[in-house]
């Protein structure tokens, strides 16, 4: 099964028939929203496919205008196992909000927590230190999957024993980096994403759909069959549905 575990569905110009390839190519999506407010739409959009879910977010770089919508944020919280776009993003562009930033993702590790826990997609751009160290102040926050992960290998090292999980898509494998990154970390907290449409590929938005060349790139730099790759990557997304769906993470 093809696995996109960070798209933003909602913000295809398309989106419905975006949701029509997703069903006739049967590939499981987590759609991560930006905004607790995009959270009920979008779960409209994708309610008659069981095999795409909605993560409820509150993306960093929104953090400092949509911080009032933390209120919501913990009353849908109970509507769904899987939380994203969350985190911090210490980019220059966003260096007046790292306060609010912070504010926002302690308050939802917190919320998480209190819920039992959750699968959150987190976002670390030039944030890796405090976003490692806000999860390791709550540690009954879920499973964390760092999506797009940029971090030194020291970073790495310490995510993996802060017990992280990696989403990784055909454009960070494109790039060395992303290539060391799956060679270091184990294979089993690896998933595919694309980061759909903000994501781009070939000239155009990443699909759903290309998290299949994420498991080509993941085939070469694990030195796998493409067959035993996606098997990899299936067991994986198994294990971690599996883990959502358990009372307490
Ligand atoms: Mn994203």
């Amino acid at each position: 099964m093809t696995v996109d575990l960070h798209c933003h569905l909602d913000l295809y110009p398309n989106a419905r028939d975006v949701v029509k390839e997703v069903q006739r190519r049967r590939i499981a999506v987590l759609s991560v929203t930006t905004t607790p407010t995009a959270f009920r739409g979008t779960t409209r959009l994708t309610e008659a496919c069981p095999q795409l879910k909605t993560a409820l977010g509150l993306h960093p770089e929104l953090a400092a205008e949509r911080e009032h919508e933390l209120a919501l944020f913990d009353e849908l919280l109970d509507e769904t196992r899987f939380v994203g776009e969350v985190g911090l993003d210490g980019s220059r562009r966003f260096a007046s909000t790292r306060d609010a930033q912070q504010r926002v993702f302690d308050h939802i590790l917190r919320s998480c927590s209190d819920a039992g826990g959750r699968v959150l997609s987190i976002h670390s751009r030039s944030a890796v230190t405090p976003m490692l160290g806000a999860l390791a102040r709550v540690p009954g926050a879920g499973i964390p999957v760092l999506h797009w992960f940029t971090g030194t290998r020291q970073q790495a090292e310490v995510a993996v024993a802060t017990g992280c999980w990696f989403s990784v898509g055909p454009t960070m494998l494109a790039m060395a980096k992303g290539i060391e990154l799956v060679r270091q970390v184990p294979r089993d907290r690896v998933m595919t994403e694309t980061d759909g449409p903000f994501a781009a590929l070939d000239g155009g938005p990443a699909y759903p759909w290309d998290a299949d060349r994420a498991v080509d790139l993941l085939a070469e730099a694990w030195e796998l069959s493409t067959a035993d790759t996606k098997a990899q990557i299936d067991a994986n997304f198994s294990r971690l549905v599996a883990a959502s769906a358990s009372p307490q993470l």
